[in-house]
């Protein structure tokens, strides 16, 4: 019988809700390019409830315990002393959540000789060190899909609300302010601007998808090209890097996956060639910024705005500088974590979980690394090599 391991984000403060905003979610059974949403045999929680955080379990306690494994669910999860490292001897598998991810490093893998599964309750598994996953033959899987469309609202959300300041504006009322000249002295329309996504992913592509009727000049860059006829559905341009790609944008958003290549991608240099007062909105990974450059670009005035929900690391420290930099609209790592997303990712993992309890295969598209090597979704969309260490440093 296994141990499985399962590292979530608190509770909210108060507790688990007793009452939800609204009674039901809306079903969603396939994704905009025909993938099936998560399909387990069955499910043990109410759809459009809690399952994120720790008490909320994802769900996962009567299905695992029936079958006689153990689950530990904890939100400790830095240093030697964590539950999370303590309980890593006896896992088999590993459920960690971008949102608070338990960043599995070498050393950890290490000290973890059962683990055979590390499996990722979301989407992006870059807080596990890829190279020593395939190094050790463990399996890396994550619940592609559940989530993109949750980030891709958020990623418009954040254009909206940093380009109409939005943000001001709403903090005006709650002071009881009424100055329109203060809320409107940054607030600019969308309409006619350029928006370009560094990848045209799933989440990149539905970005452009919603941003569209905006009447807006669409642009991409992508290691492969869409096809011809979505970049004419779209009207989209083609960059050949993000480098060519963000001097012709007012607004970017990043869209790809944390890896060798896209670590620190937006330094300073990257920032310098972006047009003067432009829009940065980063729901993919903190690291692919580089944290003091942003600050630096907007105290200057180069980048008019930035949000995001991704930071380095996570839970961000008090002093984070992103917490007080200007102009800013970030939120904690939320987008891909609404009650709707987590019901998908919930069903997802249960899903995962019974296809490796069965020693079935799992879905290919739900693959990062498998038999020593970038397997399923995870050779489409990283490259290998020692990635980021698991988030490291
Ligand atoms: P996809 O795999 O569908 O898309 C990733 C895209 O990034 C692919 O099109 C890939 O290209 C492209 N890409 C990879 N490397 C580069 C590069 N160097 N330059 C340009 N494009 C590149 O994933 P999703 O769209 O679903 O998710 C993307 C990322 O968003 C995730 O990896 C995760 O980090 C983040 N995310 C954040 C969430 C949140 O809550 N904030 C939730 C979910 C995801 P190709 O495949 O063509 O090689």
């Amino acid at each position: 019988m296994a141990t499985v391991l399962c590292v979530l984000y608190d509770d909210p403060v108060d507790g688990l809700p007793s009452t939800y905003a609204r009674d039901d979610i809306p079903v969603i059974k396939d994704y905009p390019d025909g993938q099936v949403a998560p399909t387990p045999e069955s499910i043990d929680f109410v759809p459009g409830e809690m399952l994120g955080s720790v008490s909320g379990e994802l769900g996962l306690r009567k299905f695992l315990e029936d079958a006689g494994h153990t689950l530990i669910v904890t939100s400790d999860k830095e240093g030697p002393d964590s539950e999370f490292e303590k309980a890593l001897p006896e896992a088999e598998v590993v459920i960690s959540q971008p949102f608070w991810p338990a960043y599995l490093t070498a050393e950890r893998i290490a000290k973890a000789p059962k683990l055979k599964l590390a499996l990722t309750a979301g989407i992006g598994s870059d807080h596990v060190d890829l190279q020593a996953a395939m190094d050790a033959g463990i399996t890396v899987a994550e619940v592609t899909y559940c989530n993109s469309i949750s980030v891709s609202e958020h990623v418009v959300m954040m254009i909206l609300g940093l380009v109409r300041n939005y943000i001001p504006s709403y903090q005006q009322v709650v002071a009881g302010g009424w100055n329109v000249a203060d809320c409107v002295s940054r607030a600019y329309d969308v309409e006619g601007m350029q928006v370009g996504t560094v990848a045209a992913g799933r989440i990149g592509t539905a970005v452009l998808r919603r941003m569209k009727p905006f009447d807006v000049g669409l642009h991409y860059t992508d290691r492969h090209r869409l096809p011809a006829e979505i970049e004419e559905e779209l009207g989209l341009t083609f960059h050949e890097s993000a480098e060519d790609m963000v001097g012709v944008c007012d607004v970017v958003t990043i869209n790809a996956p944390l890896h060798p290549e896209t670590e620190n991608l937006f330094d300073d240099a990257m920032l310098a060639k972006m047009k003067w007062g432009s829009y940065l909105i980063n729901t993919a990974r903190g690291k692919i910024c580089n944290r003091e450059a942003i600050v630096r670009a907007l105290e200057s005035g180069q980048l008019a705005g930035y949000a995001g929900d991704v930071w380095f690391p996570q839970p961000a420290p008090q002093d984070h500088p992103w917490r007080t930099m200007p102009h800013h609209g970030m939120t904690p790592h939320t987008s891909g974590t609404t009650l709707s997303a987590q019901t998908r990712y919930a069903a997802g993992t249960r899903e995962i979980l019974e296809s490796h309890f069965a020693s079935r295969p799992l879905r290919e598209e739900y693959l990062i690394v498998d038999g020593g090597d970038l397997a399923g979704a995870g050779a489409h969309s990283y490259s290998a090599g020692n990635a980021t260490k698991g988030s490291e440093g």
